[in-house]
């Protein structure tokens, strides 16, 4: 590893410190560890920030994070394994794309997650949980009466993760937190018709009555088919092949997405 900044001639850039890299981040005046440049990195495509698809801007991102090319290179080799990116052979790196497969592929997944964790909620959830779920219900259903969709997306998607965190599952958890991020990077959600819209809420005044009666076979099914659902709709609104050409609207509709 190399030093990385004139700036820091008294200290080195780069300090191996066990398996990781400290990074000296002059323009931030912080330190950067190598875990965070990747996490940080990954925020950014999962959020949308940087597009499927989009060319990875080494120099940008040097600039933005304050830091030389190696440090940048390394973490990029860690979100290439994981399949986030794509290095390109004297090219470069760009977003790895989505394709209509991968987006049903996740779906599939998310959608049995959410199914089996209905049925564990309903065995081990608390009253104080429940409360908080019908309190965000009840919020949500007002916000769909204004027509706030953002705020009606941010409360769907606090409800599916509080019936999530409800099963008390470390695992489930965690692998529902990478498939959901995953598919918020294909959401360049098209508004919902008012049809869709309502009976999107109807589907979750019944998923909320079926968690209060701790029905877990009809909690299972009414969160699979509400994924179904929604799966079709973001399948509707189109995804991944237009991802180049949209990618200057993307980030005001990426801010309305949400799951479920
Ligand atoms: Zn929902």
């Amino acid at each position: 590893m190399q030093s990385s900044t004139s700036a820091s001639q008294n200290l080195p850039g780069v300090v191996p410190v066990g398996f990781f890299c400290i990074q000296r981040v002059a323009a931030l005046g912080v330190i950067m560890l190598h875990e965070e440049l990747v996490a940080n990195l990954r925020n950014m495509l999962v959020e949308g920030q940087i597009p499927p698809g989009a060319r990875i801007d080494e120099r940008e991102l040097c600039a933005r994070f304050g830091i030389s090319r190696t440090p940048l290179r390394e973490a990029l080799k860690v979100l290439a394994s994981e399949g986030t990116i794509v290095l390109l052979p004297h090219k470069g790196a760009r977003a790895a794309k989505l394709t209509r497969k991968d987006v049903a592929d996740l779906f599939e997944v998310v959608e049995g997650l959410e199914a089996k964790a209905g049925e564990l909620a309903c065995e081990r959830i608390t009253e104080a949980q429940l409360a908080e779920i019908a309190a965000a219900h009840h919020a949500m259903v007002e916000h769909h009466k204004a027509g706030d969709l953002a705020a009606y997306y941010r409360c769907n998607r606090t409800i599916h993760e509080l019936i999530v965190a409800a099963a008390d599952n470390a695992v489930l958890a965690g692998l529902y937190q990478s498939v959901t991020a995953r598919i918020r990077r294909a959401r360049f959600v098209a508004p919902m018709s008012p049809e869709h819209w309502a009976l999107a809420v109807l589907e979750h005044e019944a998923i909320l009555n079926a968690l209060v009666r701790r029905d877990s076979r009809a909690l299972a099914y009414l969160l699979g088919r509400h994924l179904r659902h929604k799966r079709e709709e973001t399948e509707r609104a189109g995804f991944a092949a237009d991802a180049e050409q949209t990618t200057r609207n993307r980030k005001a509709r990426t801010r309305a997405a949400g799951e479920g």
